[in-house]
């Protein structure tokens, strides 16, 4: 093989490199690197045509031949390895870094910023699934409100507000977080989910959780500040939709606050 031939050969060797380059490096650029691949399709189309057609102008000796292809083998293979390794590594971190992000982004889709606690969506993504799964399996809910919520706004301020639902969200975990799961509903509304649990249960833990409250007010600078809520309890008939069974609590809710408040209604 002469000259010309070892610069072809070499010259293919490099054409594979600068393709897997072209193909790591860019996004979204499929027409460049369609007619890219087209363009070095040619060159080495038009190289191999030359070279069919001329003679070599020096033969090198058979020894100087076979390091020059083991030379050329090593170099070619170290250099796709390191594009190739840097490129995948690249792409692996990317693909971790995507996962850990959408998971971070679903965790907090479902989470009330405020108490930490689930929100309604993460709620509903729970119950809905919980009940496909255990459609034979008791549960009760627990929708609850505090009590004139909006007076403690008033008189002490949106940050005290906002301090009273951390300090109940608190209480809540502390008395019935472990038999329990609880949710922002939203604004001042919490519902708690007792699984494996009929209403008259759930109910008395609700109540215990009220007389609780009463026996420990809330603090805001230095000041004691009462807070009450009301509960509607629903418990599950293995038939219902989760919506009427939300819609049953909150009914009961309202005839609680009706009825005077600071009560659970089952
Ligand atoms: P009721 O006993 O009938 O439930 O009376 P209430 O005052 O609690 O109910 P109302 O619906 O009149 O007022 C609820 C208030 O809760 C109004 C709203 O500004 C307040 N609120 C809702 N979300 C937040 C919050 O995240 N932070 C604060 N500080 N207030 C909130
Ligand atoms: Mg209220
Ligand atoms: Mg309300």
């Amino acid at each position: 093989m002469g000259v010309w031939k070892k610069i072809w050969a070499k010259a293919q060797q490099i054409m594979f490199m600068l393709l897997v380059l072209v193909y790591f490096s860019f996004y979204d650029a499929l027409l460049q690197k369609t007619l890219f691949t087209v363009f070095l399709f040619l060159i080495r189309f038009l190289l191999f045509y030359y070279t069919l057609g001329h003679d070599p102008y020096v033969a090198l000796p058979n020894g100087l031949e076979l390091i020059l292809q083991v030379w050329s083998s090593m170099a070619f293979f170290t250099l796709m390895g390191i594009i190739c390794g840097f490129f995948s590594s690249n792409i692996e971190t990317a693909d971790k870094q995507l996962v850990l992000y959408n998971q971070r982004l679903r965790e907090q889709a479902s989470t009330d910023p405020l108490t930490g606690l689930w929100n309604r969506r993460g709620m509903r993504t729970f119950l809905t699934e919980n009940m496909e799964q255990h459609p034979q399996r008791i549960f009760s809910i627990g929708m609850g409100d505090i009590d004139f919520f909006k007076r403690i706004n008033d008189r002490y301020g949106h940050d005290c507000g906002d301090a009273v639902l951390e300090w109940l969200t608190g209480r809540m975990r502390e008395t019935l977080g472990e038999k329990s799961q609880l949710c922002r509903w939203g604004g001042e509304e919490f519902l708690v989910y007792f699984p494996q649990m009929n209403g008259d249960e759930s109910a008395r833990i609700l109540f215990d959780f009220l007389e609780e409250l009463k026996c420990n007010p809330f603090i805001w600078r230095e000041e004691k500040i009462q807070v009450a809520m009301t509960f509607g309890v629903e418990e599950y008939d293995f038939c219902s939709e989760l919506d009427a069974l939300i819609k049953q609590a909150d009914e009961k809710l309202y005839a609680g606050k009706e009825n005077g408040r600071n009560q659970v209604v089952f």
